[in-house]
This record gives structure tokens, sequence and C-alpha cells, in this order.
């Protein structure tokens, strides 16, 4: 067997030299085809580059026929390039002819040759195009070539990635800047055209090529132990990674850390002549390469494992930072992330702000609801954004329909720029509802509340006509905060929000904490399933010095108002009761020194633990009020993490359980007197909303962007009509998961606002 001239390292140092030289791109690639060929023995050497339609074209050969370059394109999947790159596998054949993918081109003349060898052009797991080589005789490619060519490939990858050939061909005619449209949940309204912000920045590798081979081993090996030592310390110490990770994240991380064959792969790729970070990157992207092909969701998760571990080694050898620098921010940001917890958005500067696109988190995550309270454009649900974008890419993101639109084309672009012109004018009719009651046709008025967590929220409730803020979460504050609140922080805090609305009640939640909402100066706790865990009036009642604290600046703040505070998660009355003397010992301690008291404080329940459904008659006794948080309700009535996509989809909110559900509280709210809002996101959907009116709500809190289309809704209803029909819709129930489609159509027929 021949083996090839010099070695890899030799043809990677030739081919940098050739990067350098100062040609046409074309000279450049015409220039690589020849050292490759040369190097590896081998009589042809062509470069194919994908194409936006998908063909892939010859861009250069030595070998075969010149007159074929830029002439000669295939299908994806067409003949044994076209396999590579859909498979995105390397492929050795002694004789080319027999396979059955074979399909021969005339005018290249590759009749001649019978050996092939074949790689794909990966770039963080997308193909770019195809190198291939092909001797005249019958011969075995060893692994070291095909490891050899692989590399090589990276170098044109980056080649083809660095913009040169765009001088060859128009650029919107590379599949690496193809405009892709993907959709994904609708979780902010509002259009957004931008930027692309990586949420998690890749990592740049700008040194491919190995200067010393023995020092780049060295290199590797320290990372890889440096990587190791940091996880077995966030395991050991059952830290955390990020927002919402836990140990079987991190156990999971650690797996693939310690694995032999992975970590042998890298040090092939690093002998092969890449320094240690394009090793990694290389063997990355192989592996995200043939994972991104499979469907199976596990393994799609492990390919989030690996990454993370890949990246993790990238941060390690090149000292770049984790996450997108945020006072570098440009203008007209579109956020991209694979998720995200809350706090990580709200560290943005929001001005600069125009969407958030997220691979993971559906509507009801807290991140969705910050989204939302920022007024921020958002699409979650899309699977595989990452993947197609990098940061700087011109994106347009629809938060109406979840549509994204990345590199878009032009007519698309001036299509969406439209859309948010008219978007813009609905804005000004909606501003003109301001203060129109919302009331329907046939004379029943509808209290429409805010949802606030931050001061810039505030001031919506005028530009809304919102008659008050009806809930109010305080735990955002305190995730803004650097450390615990102190008291007079937090009675300032609570006192500027009633002073800046000082004709409207607020109605502030207490801390609803846990979960994914996590204060990072505190202590982390392990937990299983940290939803059904330690978490908003749990902790309250357990550590009451928060809660007290908390109480004593909101009475304090409430001077000589009407205060209404309410609590989270009660789950039986006794919560409440438990959650209420302390307001009430509070309050005698604010009178007992002498302070301006409340001139009336009213205390509510959250209605959002299904156990509370069993106890309602009692609790809508003993609240002053009840406010049912849908999001978490549903959660826990179908058992489905409202943050896990896997499931979140699976259930809708218009069910016959649900709306049962929720008419039992409304109901049992009338009975006692007990006023009843639903703060929950889907009282801000009209559809939902519209549900809502014909099972018995008559108030609704909602973002503040929500208001006017809900009142536009509530202005086109006759509300007896409506109840009749979710009243007879409710009893027919035939089994059917969803009556979504049924309202859909009941509105539509009566011309409801949608
Ligand atoms: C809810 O659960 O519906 C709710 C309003 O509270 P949060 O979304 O903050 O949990
Ligand atoms: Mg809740």
């Amino acid at each position: 067997m021949r083996s090839a001239l010099g070695g890899p390292r030799l043809l990677l140092r030739r081919l940098r030299e050739i990067s350098a030289e100062p040609v046409s791109a074309q000279t450049r690639l015409d220039k690589i085809v020849v050292q490759i060929a040369a190097n590896m023995v081998a009589e042809v050497c062509s470069v194919y580059v994908l194409r936006a339609d998908s063909r892939l074209e010859l861009y250069a050969t030595e070998g075969l026929n010149r007159e074929a370059v830029h002439q000669t394109t295939m299908h994806a999947g067409e003949g044994l390039v076209g396999l590579i790159a859909r498979s995105a596998e390397p492929l050795a054949l002694s004789e080319a002819h027999d396979h059955p993918a074979f399909a021969y081109k005339p005018e290249t003349g590759e009749d001649a040759y019978h050996s092939f060898l074949g790689v794909p052009i990966l770039r963080g797991g997308s193909t770019l195009g195809v190198l291939v080589v092909q001797n005249k005789v019958r011969r075995v490619y060893s692994e070291e070539e095909v490891e050899a060519l692989q590399t090589t490939a990276m170098l044109l990858a980056e080649l083809i990635a660095s913009g040169e050939l765009q001088a060859i061909e128009d650029p919107r005619d590379l599949a690496l800047y193809r405009p892709a449209s993907l959709r994904g949940a609708a979780m902010c309204d509002g259009v957004g055209l931008g930027h692309v912000l990586l949420h998690e920045p890749r990592v740049v590798v700008k040194q491919l090529v190995a200067e010393d081979l023995s020092r780049e081993l060295t290199r590797l090996e320290q990372a890889v132990d440096a990587m190791r030592a940091s996880i077995d310390e966030l395991v050991a110490h059952g830290d955390r990674m990020g927002a919402g990770e836990h140990r079987d994240v991190l156990e999971t991380v650690r797996m693939v850390a310690y694995d032999r064959g992975w970590v042998r792969r890298l040090r092939e790729a690093v002998k092969s002549g890449l320094t240690a970070e394009a090793a990694v990157e290389r063997v990355q992207s192989d592996a995200r390469a043939r994972m991104q092909r499979q469907t199976d969701p596990y393994l799609r998760d492990r390919l989030h494992d690996l990454d993370d571990i890949a990246n993790r080694l990238l941060h390690q050898l090149t000292g770049q930072s984790y996450v997108a620098d945020r006072d570098s921010v440009p203008e007209n940001a579109i956020i991209v992330a694979r998720t995200m917890g809350p706090a990580a958005l709200l560290d943005y500067d929001r001005a600069r702000l125009r969407g958030l696109v997220l691979e993971e988190g559906g509507p009801s995550s807290h991140v969705a609801i910050v989204a939302r309270a920022l007024g921020i454009a958002t699409v979650g649900l899309v699977a595989g954004v990452i993947d197609l974008v990098e940061t700087g890419d011109p994106i347009i993101i629809d938060g109406s329909t979840g549509e994204v639109h990345v590199r878009p084309q032009p007519d698309v672009q001036s299509a969406y720029a439209e859309k948010a012109r008219l978007r813009a004018r609905r804005q000004e009719q909606y501003a003109k509802l301001r203060d129109v009651p919302a009331v329907t046709t046939d004379g029943v008025q509808i209290a429409l509340h805010m949802n606030a967590g931050l001061a810039i929220d505030v001031p919506h409730v005028h530009e809304t006509g919102a008659q008050s803020i009806g809930l109010f979460r305080t735990e955002l504050q305190f995730m803004l905060a650097p450390r615990f609140p102190r008291m007079d922080e937090q009675y300032r805090f609570y006192k500027g929000v009633m002073d800046a609305v000082p004709d409207r009640p607020v109605t502030f939640r207490t801390l609803d904490i846990g979960s994914d909402k996590i204060l990072p100066y505190m202590a982390k706790i392990d937990e299983e399933n940290p939803a059904l865990g330690w978490r908003a009036i749990r902790i309250g009642l357990d550590r009451p010095g928060l809660l007290r604290m908390q109480l004593r600046a909101m009475l304090k703040a409430g001077a000589g108002r009407n205060l209404r505070v309410m609590f989270p998660m009660i789950a039986n009355v006794a919560e409440f009761e438990a959650a209420k003397s302390i307001a009430l010992r509070e309050l005698d301690h604010v009178r007992r020194h002498g302070y301006l008291e409340p001139s009336s404080l009213h205390l509510g329940a959250m209605v959002e633990v299904p156990s509370l459904l069993w106890e309602l008659e009692l609790i809508a006794e003993r609240a002053d009020f009840l406010s049912v948080g849908s999001n978490d309700l549903v959660q826990y009535m179908y058992a489905a993490d409202r943050d896990n996509t896997r499931v979140s989809k699976r259930y809708d909110n218009l069910s016959p359980p649900v709306l049962r559900a929720l008419e039992r509280i409304a109901d049992a709210g009338r009975r006692a007197g007990t006023p009843v809002t639903l703060c929950g996101e889907m009282g801000g959907r009209p559809l939902e909303a519209l549900a809502l009116l014909g099972i018995g709500y008559r108030s609704l809190s909602m973002s503040p962007s929500a208001i006017g289309p809900v009142k536009s809704m509530i202005l086109g209803v006759d509300l007896a009509e409506t109840q009749a029909y979710l009243s007879a819709l409710l009893t027919e129930n035939d089994g059917a998961p969803s009556l979504r489609e049924k309202l859909r159509d009941f509105a539509l027929t009566r011309n409801i606002p949608l």
C-alpha cells in the first residue's frame, strides 16, 4: 500500500501557506486540490460545495476535466458524493463503480478511476461540501488516510465559512448562507427584525494547524484534566451549572468526560496535525453530524451533553467567555439560546433587544414570563435553531405565529417590515381602546388587570388602561439583586410601585422562589423534583424570617392605602391560615411601633395546587380573594412540567378537565362572594380568555401586551351565548383532548376578534 507523501502534518502546513497567499479564491482552491492530490498520492482531488438549492457543485479539481468545474452539479443524495453529503460520513471504496450509489458524470472523465475516498466538509455538524480523492488503481485507503482527509476537510470548511468563496459565486448560492425558515411556539407577541446574538457564543478556533505536536498533546491532556476536575467538583458540591440543571445532568456529563473513546479520538485528531482546540472542534463536528441525523430523543440529549463537554474544553483551551458579553450587545439583537433562566434574560440591556428565540422552553416557562413582562417578541421550542445560526446573522422572528426566518430573503424582509408597521398601527388601535371599558355586547363588564414584576413594568398600567396590577411577582426583583434585599430596600421598592400607580390597587404576591426561580445568593438545595419541592410559601412558612421581613416591608409601604397581598402555592387551607397569621402579627408589629398602617388589608390565596380544589368552599370563605395560577395548576393537574418541552405541549389548557376545574373555582368564589381572578398566561390569550368568560370568569390578569387584544375580543362577545355554548360543550364532552378548534370556529363564525 502506498503511504501519503510527507504525511498529514506537512500537508496542513502547506495548505496553511496557501491560505495566506494573496491569490484569488479560485486560484487558492485550485492550488489546494493539487497539494492534497500530491500529498495523498492520488490522481484526483476534487472539492464539491453545497449550494443553497441543496445541489453539490464541483468547485475545483485536480485530475478530472477542468471544464466540468462549476458545470457539474448533483443533488445531495445523488451519487457517491451526494451520499457522503447526506450521511455526513466518510466513504472509502476500492472499486467505486460497484457501489449501488455510483453515478457517472461523463463530462468529468472519472470513469478511469477505480478507488474512491470522500469525506464530508463539516462545520458545527452541518455539511458544507464534500472532499474527494480518487486513484486509477484499486486500493484500500488506510484509516490514517481517512483521518488525514477529514482533517484537511476541516481547513476547507474554514475557507468556505470565511466567506472567501463569495468572490466566486453569489453568497446566497452557498448552503452556508442559505435562508432558513423554522417554526416554534408563539410565546410573546411582536415582530423582531435584527441580528442573532448567541447567548452562549461559540468558541472561535483561530489556529487550526499545530506548530508543535507534543505541546498540543500536553495542552489537550491538561485541559481534559482540568475540565474533569471542575465537573468532579460540581458533582461533589451539588452546585448548579446553569439555570435548571441539576445532579442527573452533571452525572451524565461526567460520564461523557471520562469516556475513553472520546478522548482517544481527540488525541488522534491532534496527531493528525491539529491544535488541541481544532481537534476538539473536529471531533465534536463529526459527533454532531452523526447525532443530528438521529430522531431518538435520548441520543439528541446525549448530543447536548457532548456539546456541553466540548464547549467546556474549548473554553478551557482558548480562555474565551461562556456567555455573550452583556455590555457589548449590538442594536436590534435577537438572542438565540438553547434554554435560559429568567435572571439571565434580565441581565441583558433590554433597550437593545428585539427578540428571543429558544430551542427549548415552552410558553409558560419562567423565562417566557419575563420576556412577556419585558415585551420582547419571543418564539420557543425552535428545534435545531442554534446549529443554523452564527452571531451576527440577520434574523426575523414573529412572536405571534412562532415563525423564525434566518438570513431572510429581501422579499421576506420587506413583508415583515410591513407586518411590523401594521402591528404598530394595530397597537395604536389598542391604545385607543385604553379608556374604553371592557364590556361584552350584552353589557357585562369584565375586569382586566395587569401582571408585573419589575419597576419598568409599572408604567404600562397607564398605557394599557389596566384596572390594577393583579399580580406583582416580587421574586423577579430578588432575582436581580446581588444579595438578599434588606427590609428598607424592599420597603422602598414596594412603595415606589404603589406610588407609581396611586389611583389603582396592586396585588403583591409574596416570594415565589424555588423550582427554576433561583436566587443566586441563596444556597441551592439539591432536589430530585424541584417543581414539587421546597418552594414558594413552603419556604415562607419554614423560614418565617424571610416572609415576615417581606410582609413588614409591604405593610409599611402600604401606609394609608389599600394593601393586597397573596400567597403562592397554597396547598391547603391550613397553609393559608399560617401565612395569614404571620401577616396579622406583622400588622400588629407595625401598629405597636407607631407606623401608619394600611387603610385596608386584603389577603388572598393563589389557587395553583390541585389539592386546594377539594377545599374550595373553605378557602373561598377564609381568603379575601382568590387568584388562579393556571400555569402551575395545569402543570400539576396533568403532571406535566411546564418547562419540559417534551410534555408541556402534550396537553391543552382548553380541555374539559382543565376547564371544569377552573369552572369550579369561579363557582366557589361566586357562592362565597369572594372575588376570583385568573392570573396565569392563558388569561392573556384571546381564545382562552373567551373560554374563561364562558365558564364564569369576570376578572383576568395578564401581561401588558395582552390587554388590548383581550379587550378587543371582549367587545365582540355576546356573553350569554358564550356561556350557553361552553356549558353545552362541557356537558356533551365526547372525550376529545381539546376543545380549541370548536371554540375557534365559534369565535370565527361570530366575528369575535382573536
Ligand atoms: C401561575 O402559576 O399561573 C402563576 C401566575 O404564577 P407563576 O407563573 O409565577 O408561577
Ligand atoms: Mg405559579
